[in-house]
């Protein structure tokens, strides 16, 4: 690249909160890889967590020196509200699998291969929407499959037909052990990370979260209990309405659900519509694509929430620990590992012990206070940016010139 006025974020900026010698070993890990040209294809630059992910991810690389590219795959509606039907059929919901669909999305994938002009040394793509990409490339180099979604138990029917295609990849990557399926694939697991520098989770001062809170008309006169999310049921936002009625009746609280539309995800504006329908005086329901507002809604809460009913890995959660506000979550998938009941927030298996737990959070502050100092050490320790770097490494400097994945360790 030219000069610009504008810098690149680098790795060194994380030194005070990793250490230097994890970012010296980080550079040094990148040095060894900076012939390589890699690639991610996903199917939306904006709205949900891979994009979150990728953003800072593939610009962290370029700054360490290795060419990275982000390509985003294009569809009709018709094609996104199938491959929306899958990712929920993937976390076990029923589908009609027709001849038709899985035509749509073939040609649709076919379609974006022929445009696509493929010559890197990695190839990442990710969730179901690219995944048949493999079929029209001449393999020249490894190609993984980065899956982000709940896969504890998928509809057998859909991941009988997308097996046909991740066969075809040289390594799968899920986030947890507890997602590997029956295949013959190398299967890999690592957990995201969040960008402590992003806009949604830098230090704001108490003049810049009044501002976007008044901006928004977000009352704060009583403690804020909020979830941010896409508009989706796997959220269970319906849930969080309950539970917050529940708690209610023996505190005064504001509720607030965030959320926005991901560009692949037909399915949001409905549910935003169905939820309108349940707004009250103390009840916000906002659609905003406003990441600054989500960084002092998660610093401002008194309770976090992340009532999920699946959940490949929640950002959000990491998001607000990081902040140090206490986060009820959803008892499922990723939330389970990344929050110790009762040491670095709650997890709740019902909408009674969610509003168990918000109403003990608002009367009890000092308990929210010391749950979530652990957990802006959790995210410190386990959830930043540069553990994601690494572990992507590790990863793709694993791979052997026939393209195996050298055994982890070895
Ligand atoms: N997000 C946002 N605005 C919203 C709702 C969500 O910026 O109104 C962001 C949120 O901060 C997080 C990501 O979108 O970074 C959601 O990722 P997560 O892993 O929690 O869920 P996903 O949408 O991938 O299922």
């Amino acid at each position: 690249m030219g000069p610009s006025e504008f810098q690149l974020p680098s790795v060194e900026q994380f030194e005070s909160l990793v250490g230097a010698e994890t970012v010296d070993r980080i550079l040094h890990k990148a040095e060894r890889l900076s012939d390589l040209h890699v690639v991610h294809i996903n199917s939306t630059f904006y709205g949900g967590g891979v994009a979150e992910i990728l953003s800072p991810l593939t610009v962290l690389m370029n700054s360490l020196g290795i060419r990275t590219g982000w390509r985003i795959i294009q569809g009709r509606p018709d094609f996104f509200s199938i491959t929306k039907k899958m990712h929920n059929a993937l976390q076990g919901e029923e589908i009609n699998l027709s001849e038709q669909k899985k035509r749509i999305y073939e040609e649709v994938v076919f379609e974006n291969a022929a445009r696509m002009h493929l010559d890197h040394d990695i190839v990442i793509v990710h969730d179901p929407q690219p995944l048949p990409l493999i079929r029209h490339f001449r393999k020249n180099s490894p190609w993984i499959w980065r899956c982000h979604v709940d896969l504890s138990r998928p509809n057998p029917d859909l991941w009988g037909y997308l097996a046909s295609f991740v066969e075809g990849y040289d390594a799968v990557i899920l986030s947890l052990p507890e997602y590997a399926q029956n295949i013959s694939v190398p299967q890999r697991f690592i957990m995201p990370a969040i960008n402590p520098f992003s806009t949604t989770n830098k230090e704001l001062s108490k003049a810049e979260i009044q501002d976007r809170l008044d901006h928004h008309d977000i009352p704060t006169d009583q403690p804020l209990v909020v979830q941010v999310s896409r508009f989706d049921k796997w959220k269970d936002p319906h849930g969080v309405i309950d539970a917050f009625r529940l708690a209610r009746r023996e505190i005064d609280a504001t509720l607030v659900l965030l959320g926005n539309v991901a560009t692949d995800d037909p399915e949001g504006q409905q549910i935003f519509e169905s939820l309108c329908a349940c707004g009250e005086e103390r009840i916000r329901i906002l659609s905003a694509p406003d990441s600054a507002l989500v960084n002092a809604l998660q610093r401002q809460a008194t309770v976090v929430l992340q009532k999920s009913l699946r959940e490949g890995f929640g950002l959000t959660v990491t998001e607000a620990m990081w902040k140090g506000t206490p986060v009820i979550g959803g008892n499922v998938g990723g939330i389970r590992h990344q929050i110790a009941d009762g040491v670095n927030g709650f997890l709740v298996d019902s909408v009674e012990q969610a509003a168990e737990r918000i109403v003990q959070l608002i009367k009890n502050p000092e308990l929210g206070g010391k749950l979530g100092r652990a957990a802006r050490e959790t995210v410190r320790e386990r959830f930043l940016l540069t553990r994601l770097i690494e572990e992507q490494l590790d990863l793709i400097g694993a791979f052997e010139p026939s393209f195996r994945l050298a055994d982890p360790g070895s």
